[in-house]
């Protein structure tokens, strides 16, 4: 009461009276009354959200956004008990519709019986300050050069990355990149020109990766990079050679070509260790063990992985040549008709002879030539000569054989393999209801229309579709309706202890149930022992494969086989079928 007196008193010996003062003042102040109507709006508030006084008063004030309705609400009430909120930090609209960022005091308004009747608002735009702020704040989390992540930032990515990995059982790689040459280019063309380099680089950094992983800068010409969520180490080899790739190809920078390469370490989390510190100190090793192999390298902190990826890079080098130096065979592994014992088909299985390593089996072979896309002319070849070789073997004298071959989902995604069967069975005259193409669930379940079309096109040829790997994949099984399936291949792991396993026993005799009330038929892989055979035979399943019957084996070699088998039968010997 007696502050109220002495101010009134100050004012009045100013001059000046409170009108005049809230005129004047670069606040913007206006009052509104418990319904939200404006009651009052000095000039400062006319400027700061665009509505003149006379435009305003009388009328309710809609500067909140719509999604901040419900918390300004409720704030109102706050105001409107009788509470005073200072500072307050929040975004509003301007009569125009543009938003910006206010700081707002708010203080109740009471009638002489001391009522609260409205409320008083005190407000001034803070942009420019959050502005600021927010440029702080990114100066503090960023490289300025290229607006990559800075080491502070990318230390919190990782934490965020151990923490999901932890729980997903995934692996997070750390990755330690370090230009070979990048001195030099420096010193000789400049700082303009080396700054020019380092963000294009960034830039194709970037298009290295999936966006949940992170690139940083960490000054200098050191990148750090988290591979986040990597079911296994097989996923990082790709990586560093597609980085590889995309660092040697030319830049053009200020009217210079020039080229450049990365030395590139990794550690692995939790292989190698379990904390930022520890990893980077390993990635940082096997960056300068990358070096010391000559630059332009990658290495791992673990020497296994090393062993691995240079694997998998002689395998790539190697998958180039093989094609044209004709090292792949086909073999082919006979499948039985249960009820008959007839030989019926055969799956065509791809052989690499490697002019150093010997014969590479497909398991190791195969996931290289998909990351590559070098199955697709690999495939491509595998189709026609199965055509090619079904049809020497009729000439021969052999009876019409089904040729299974197995068709791998990036054949799928990058070729067009319904022009290439289509081909082959036009060039070899091969009849399209022998040929039996294997998918496993993954190409039919991921099933883009893509996929769909190619699928309708082969089937319009005539050629028979059956799924490999049955009952490894979804359990979904609307898939098998759509794609006209016509028969599914019985999974070995489930086939394997058939004989021993009460659980794989009912798996298998549960499938070929399905399998007939959907009119597919089904055939048995991985048959090892007369047991198992004995049981499919009972569980009604069409057909059988495996090491007990016949195993995978040369063009010439199933031809003596077939004609050993006719030999035998006709002397009432069963060869094979036991
Ligand atoms: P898959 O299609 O499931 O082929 C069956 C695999 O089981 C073959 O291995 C075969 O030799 C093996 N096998 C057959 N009977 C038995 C048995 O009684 N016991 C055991 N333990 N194994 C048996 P292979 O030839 O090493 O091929 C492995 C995989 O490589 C194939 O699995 C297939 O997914 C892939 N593959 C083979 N050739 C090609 C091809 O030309 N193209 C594509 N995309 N993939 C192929
Ligand atoms: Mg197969
Ligand atoms: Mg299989």
């Amino acid at each position: 009461m007696q502050l109220r007196a002495q101010a009134a008193k100050g004012v009045a010996r100013s001059g000046l009276c409170p009108q005049t003062i809230i005129r004047s003042s670069p606040f913007a102040i206006y009052t509104r009354d418990r319904r939200g109507i404006v009651t009052a709006w000095n000039p400062a508030a006319e400027k700061l959200f665009g509505w003149r006084a006379e435009q305003i008063l009388g009328k309710p004030l809609l500067t909140v956004p719509h999604d901040k309705e419900q918390e300004t609400a409720e704030l109102r009430d706050r105001v409107l008990s009788g509470e005073s909120i200072i500072d307050l930090e929040v975004q509003r609209q301007k009569q125009d519709g543009t938003l910006f960022d206010l700081s707002t005091t708010l203080a109740p308004l009471r009638d002489a019986s001391g009522t609260v009747t409205g409320y008083l608002a005190i407000a001034t735009d803070i942009t420019a300050r959050k502005a600021a702020e927010q440029q702080v704040e990114f100066l503090a989390y960023r490289d300025v050069l290229t607006g990559l992540p800075n080491r502070l930032l990318l230390q919190d990515r990782f934490g965020q990355a151990i923490a999901h990995a932890e729980r997903s059982h995934s692996k997070v790689a750390l990755v330690f990149l370090d230009l070979d040459n990048f001195k030099t280019i420096n010193d000789s063309l400049g700082h303009a020109v080396g700054d020019a380099l380092l963000r294009e680089i960034a830039r194709r950094l970037g298009e290295c990766v999936r966006e949940t992983d992170t690139i940083s800068r960490q000054g200098g010409d050191e990148f750090l990079l988290v591979l986040s969520d990597l079911a296994g180490t097989e996923a990082i080899p790709p990586v560093l050679l597609k980085i590889r790739e995309r660092l040697q190809s030319p830049f053009t920078v200020d009217g210079h070509e020039l080229t450049t390469s990365a030395s590139i370490g990794v550690a692995l989390y939790p292989d190698d260790g379990r904390d930022f510190e520890t990893l980077l100190k390993k990635a940082d090793t096997a960056m300068y063990r990358a070096k010391d192999a000559g630059r332009n390298h990658y290495r791992f902190f673990d020497e296994q992985m090393n062993v691995e990826a240079v694997e998998h890079l002689h395998l790539k080098s190697g998958l180039r040549r093989a094609l044209a130096q004709g090292e792949f065979e086909l073999y082919y592994q006979p499948q039985f008709e249960l009820a008959s014992g007839r030989v019926v088909g055969v799956e065509a299985l791809l052989r690499w002879h490697h002019p150093e390593a010997g014969l590479i089996p497909p398991a190791r072979f195969i996931p290289v030539a998909e990351d590559s896309g070098l199955i697709v002319p690999i495939g491509d070849w595998v189709i026609q000569e199965a055509c090619r070789q079904a049809m020497a073997w009729r000439a021969a004298g052999l009876p019409p054989l089904i040729m299974a071959v197995n068709l791998s989902a990036v054949q799928f995604r990058r070729g067009e393999v319904q022009q290439t069967i289509a081909q082959a069975l036009q060039t070899t005259g091969f009849d399209p209801h022998l040929l039996e193409l294997e998918l496993t669930e993954s190409v039919l379940i991921g099933d883009t229309e893509t996929v769909l079309s190619s699928v309708r096109q082969l089937k319009q040829l005539g050629v028979k579709l059956s799924v490999d790997d049955f009952g490894t994949g979804y359990s979904s099984l609307s898939y098998l309706k759509r794609f006209d399936v016509d028969k599914l291949k019985i999974d070995q792991s489930f086939v394997r202890d058939l004989a021993s396993d009460p659980d794989d026993a009912a798996i298998v005799r549960a499938i070929v149930q399905m399998a007939g009330s959907l009119n597919l038929r089904t055939i048995a892989e991985g048959v090892e022992d007369a047991a198992t055979l004995a049981l499919l035979r009972e569980f009604s399943c069409d057909e059988a494969q495996g090491y007990h019957l016949a195993r995978p084996m040369a063009a010439q070699a199933f031809v003596d086989f077939m004609t050993h088998r006719a030999g035998a039968s006709s002397s009432n010997e069963k060869v094979g079928m036991p």
